[in-house]
């Protein structure tokens, strides 16, 4: 490994291969992602916190386990980076805020409990927009993250640091959240593979809350074999999280070399120049995509979902609202930061003034506003109007397409400061990942091609809940494609 951007990434199940044959030790593995990271997280800057000690020490020990004959897990000696809005037990979780300095969650999410069981070794929290509320990194308390494609651009966001780090080859697999499109946007930007799961298909506890109807956990990786892997080690049902899925879902990665013969595939037309300010480049580049699952044998077709035109408002209305509520909890009292005042209101007021961000503060002032009496059913109730005719739209056309196919992003990476002073250009980047959050489906984004100047484009397959299976071998083909 040299450069920002390995010429060749190593594959998560290779090195669990390795170390479980004991060709190499996780140790080893560990050390040559660390000298990745020595060398180009200074330009980068993906990680809020590189845990190395405990890196090491987590790595030592999935070698002790193998030598001592053990199942060492399917990830044994794999590094991971974990976006810092999950929690990890004694080790800082900020959501790149000021408003947690200091704390330390006392427990560890559901998703990084289950990777260290299955003997990943964890090596950071990465950066992200201010409580995952953004699309470039820009929004976090600690600096922004860079592109390593190109240093000039954004990665995009909110889990723009563990996209990243995926890209920059500082650990072969990253978690992320994707409210809005926040995994999905970043890895299409960076040029990785980055799945939202089925809402209720992984838990979210430990996930410090955003948008609890749209929050899921996913995995980005470099291959999307990888992160079908990945999917399975931190998928399934959780007492712990009220809204998860008991329903166990098959393997995916048994099927997902069984090509895409027998499937129907939607084009969605209102995101391929139906709606403004998705450029001509993306949109050529999905159609070679579309090209490529044709002569894969897939049946092709363009579709409509006519609701799409209302989604990038209603989730602007619904994410807020939620966001508003979630963060109430920040008071000066139970986390992290406190400001203090004459007395306990001035206290709370300062402690928010100076913790929170100015998009955070401008986010909750929208959500209050949306939900106040005399609003409530203009905007809110409206939204969620536009949610249950999307989710109609959706039922009819999975009727008869096995999946729909669009753009991931808009646009290639755009650099950074552009788009900062100008909150509605920025939320544009979400229009075509919003729709799979506002119903809860799972979705896909795939590296395919680049733009003009150079940086990746990517793809992004859409399956019905719970059905991941044949999103991944929708993805497989056009990965393959694409090599
Ligand atoms: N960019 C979107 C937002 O700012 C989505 C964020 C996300 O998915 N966490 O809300």
């Amino acid at each position: 490994m040299s450069g920002r951007v390995p010429e060749k990434y190593q594959s998560a199940s290779e090195i669990a291969d390795l170390v479980t044959t004991r060709e190499i030790s996780a140790v080893e593995i560990l050390d040559r992602y660390l000298n990745q990271i020595n060398e180009h997280e200074e330009d980068v800057h993906a990680f809020n916190l590189v845990t190395i000690n405990e890196a090491r020490a987590a790595a030592k020990e999935t070698d002790r386990l193998i030598v001592e004959g053990e199942k060492p897990g399917p990830l044994a000696g794999v590094p991971v980076a974990i976006k810092d809005n999950l929690c990890t037990k004694g080790i800082p979780t900020t959501a790149s805020s000021k408003i947690l300095e200091g704390w330390k969650p006392p427990y560890d999410a559901t998703v990084v409990k289950k990777l260290k069981e299955a003997g990943a070794t964890i090596v950071g929290k990465t950066n992200l927009d201010e409580f995952a509320m953004g699309s470039s990194t820009e929004n976090s308390a600690f600096g922004p993250t860079r592109n390593p494609h190109d240093l000039s651009c954004v990665p995009g966001g909110s889990s723009g640091g563990s996209a990243a780090a995926v890209a920059a080859g500082f650990a072969p697999i990253a978690i992320g959240s994707d409210t809005g499109g926040s995994i999905r946007q970043p890895a299409a930007l960076c040029g990785v593979v980055g799945v939202k799961p089925t809402y209720g298909g992984v838990s979210r506890y430990g996930l410090l809350a955003f948008a609890s109807s749209l929050d899921q956990v996913g995995p980005f990786a470099t291959s999307v074999k990888d992160a079908a892997i990945v999917h399975e080690v931190i998928g399934g049902y959780d007492p712990l999280d009220s809204t998860s899925i008991k329903q166990a879902s098959n393997s995916f990665v048994q099927v997902i070399d069984e090509g895409v013969n027998k499937l129907k595939v939607g084009i969605i037309s209102e995101l391929m120049g139906g709606i403004d300010g998705i450029t001509h480049e993306v949109i050529e580049q999905t159609n070679k995509a579309v090209s490529a699952l044709s002569d894969a044998g897939a049946q092709v077709e363009e579709v409509s979902l006519p609701a799409a035109l209302y989604c990038l408002s209603a989730y602007y209305l619904i994410a807020p609202a939620e966001a508003s509520s979630n963060l109430s909890r920040y008071d000066g009292v139970r986390y992290g930061l406190r400001v203090d005042g004459a007395n306990l209101k001035e206290m709370n007021v300062n402690t928010r003034t100076e913790g929170f961000g100015d998009e955070v503060k401008r986010r909750i002032m929208l959500g209050t506003y949306a939900l106040s009496a005399g609003y409530y059913d203009a905007y809110y109730g409206k939204a969620l109007k536009v949610r249950r005719l999307l989710a109609e739209n959706f039922a009819d056309l999975y009727k008869d397409y096995d999946v729909l196919l669009s753009p991931t992003s808009p646009c290639t990476a755009f650099k950074l400061g552009a788009k900062v002073n100008d909150p509605m250009t920025m939320y544009v980047n979400d229009v075509c990942t919003i729709p799979s959050n506002l119903v809860g489906h799972p979705a896909i984004s795939i590296p395919f091609g680049s733009g003009k100047d150079g940086m990746p484009i990517g793809v992004q397959i859409l399956a019905p809940p719970m059905k991941e299976s044949v999103m991944y071998q929708a993805a497989r083909t056009l990965e393959q494609a694409s090599q």
